[in-house]
């Protein structure tokens, strides 16, 4: 995974970007979406290897996973604006595996898992890949990956949020 930062920021970002009403509950759905993926590090406790589909960057990183997560929320939340809900959730879910094909480290994603194991990265792989684990993420790890990501995540959804901040302020 990048870190639980950089996902959050971008389903943060998405949400922000598609959601005109800004509505808070699906800003948190959002970014609960962009970090449930990595709950499938629980696998490795289970004996279940990285590579399987199940494991770690498997089908919780597909995406068929982001369609059934982000339809099954907004219908359980999304009330009379389901179609948003369920495409900010998807987005921010999908969002997930995407940044994990763009870190340097662990196996690939299975974005088409249960059709086809393979795990692909990107051919840009400039993310540094965030450490499992709290006690190794505040390290010299750790920082060199908030360093990486504040490259490649923050300062691109920065630039975004501040221009749809003006953008709106304009149209008042
Ligand atoms: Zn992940």
């Amino acid at each position: 995974m990048a870190s639980i930062f950089g996902h959050g920021l971008v389903a943060y970002t998405t949400s922000k970007l598609i959601d005109s009403k800004s509505s808070q509950l699906l800003l948190v759905l959002a970014i609960g979406s962009a970090i449930v993926p990595d709950l499938d590090v629980l696998a490795f406790k289970f004996g279940i290897s990285y590579s399987h589909p199940f494991g770690h960057r498997g089908f919780t990183h597909s995406i068929l996973f982001a369609i059934l997560w982000s339809v099954l929320l907004s219908f359980l939340f999304g009330k009379n604006r389901k179609l948003i809900f369920a495409i900010v959730l998807f987005l921010s879910t999908l969002s997930h595996g995407v940044l994990d094909a763009m870190t340097s480290g662990g196996r690939g994603v299975g974005f088409f898992i249960p059709f086809e194991n393979s795990r692909y990265f990107f051919p840009f792989r400039g993310i540094k890949v965030s450490p499992i684990g709290m006690e190794k993420f505040f390290s010299e790890w750790g920082i060199s990956v908030l360093l990486s990501e504040l490259k490649y995540i923050g300062i691109p959804c920065f630039l975004i949020l501040i221009t749809l901040h003006f953008a709106k302020k304009s149209k008042l």
